[in-house]
């Protein structure tokens, strides 16, 4: 990883869950969250080559290609583009029906990887990108999706990107418990203001998911900076399930539930390290692809992988249950807000019952 990377490093223009959303995937419940031709007619996953040091690019590629809602979305809902051989929405797609269409041998995928990268460096977002060095996963995501935003066109999902969590680990201490105690801890506020009677006072803030998006990213903030350009990589083991349960953290919502799909991990130090993926095919098989490589591994290995490596973004989709009824998403797209209990109520009298020092 360069030196002028990694998560506190550079600036970042517009972070997923800030940008826009408008139609997003989790707003549009007809585009199915589960596999449809890729299982009908199952091609196996395939490598990407590395010539360089793009295995940042190929591991990332490789967990949103596992996605079978994102994969939906981009072959059924971004058709008819004008923008065609400007979007990097269509160049992605066009990757993407490669991908699970072809031969597994096939130089296709890699050409059609090379033509994404290639509008990926049109783009304003990446215009300043350093192809050439090692660069975080994590960014290039990151950046990816502002490309794709940058880009877009008339569609009907415009923004597929509104479920990043950043999560500060710590060493042996569960995902759950990083999230339950720091990401969505209470907060104590001095200087609350109640939106009715004015009143001010203590208050008890809790943050919680406003959204149930479709497909959640936690990123593992592994990568710290300890001094000027100094970065260090915290390689702490974060035990984590293939099941992740929010329902203690989603707004007015009983159970909230996703399943892992993909992880990318990230082996060797800041300054010098590797990417690769494992990922759930549509066969139900987990595979581990590594550039060109491609093999059968195990649910276990993407959750507790040895030899080195450190899942480093872990990717999940919402079990659907009652996603036609509560498959509400507020319109700011924000994942997560830090609101103070008592400033949404529709009842003024259980608010202050809600919130606990309010005098
Ligand atoms: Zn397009
Ligand atoms: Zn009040």
């Amino acid at each position: 990883m360069p030196k002028d990377s990694g998560m506190n490093g550079v600036q970042i223009p517009v972070r997923p869950q800030e940008a826009p959303v408008q139609n997003s995937i989790s707003e549009s419940p007809e585009i199915s969250a589960r596999w449809q031709r890729q299982s009908a007619s199952p091609s196996p996953p395939k490598g990407f080559s590395n010539a360089h040091v793009m295995c940042y690019r190929n591991s990332m590629i490789q967990a949103l290609l596992h996605i079978p809602k994102l994969v939906n979305w981009l072959e059924d809902y971004h058709d008819t583009c004008p923008k065609e051989n400007r979007c990097t929405i269509c160049a992605f797609q066009r990757l993407s029906l490669l991908y699970w269409q072809t031969h597994p041998n096939s130089k296709d995928v890699n050409q059609s990887m090379a033509a994404l990268t290639a509008n990926l460096k049109t783009t304003a977002t990446l215009r300043t990108w350093r192809w050439s060095r090692q660069q975080d996963a994590n960014e290039f995501y990151m950046f990816l999706v502002n490309a794709m935003i940058e880009r877009h066109s008339r569609s009907r999902v415009v923004s597929p990107f509104e479920y990043r969590l950043g999560v500060p680990i710590r060493k042996d201490v569960r995902l759950e418990d990083i999230l339950k105690t720091v990401t969505f801890a209470p907060a104590n506020v001095s200087d609350y203001e109640c939106e009715k009677c004015k009143k001010k006072g203590r208050a008890t803030q809790h943050a919680r998911l406003t959204t149930t998006p479709d497909i959640l990213e936690i990123d593992f903030l592994r990568f710290q900076q300890t001094g000027r350009g100094v970065y260090k990589k915290n390689s702490s083991h974060v035990p984590f399930s293939s099941n992740l349960d929010l329902s203690a953290f989603a707004e007015g919502k009983s159970t909230l539930q996703y399943r892992l799909l993909s992880v990318v991990q990230h082996m060797g130090s800041f300054a010098n390290g590797h990417y690769r993926c494992i990922a759930k095919s549509p066969s139900g098989v987990w595979e581990e692809l590594d550039d060109s490589s491609v093999r059968k591994s195990r649910i276990s290995e993407a959750i507790n992988p040895g030899g080195g490596w450190t899942p480093y973004s872990l990717f999940y989709a919402r079990v659907e249950d009652d996603a036609h009824l509560n498959g509400h998403v507020n319109g700011d797209g924000q994942v997560l807000q830090r609101e103070s209990e008592g400033s949404r109520h529709s009842n003024h009298t259980s608010s202050h019952k809600r919130v606990k020092s309010h005098m």
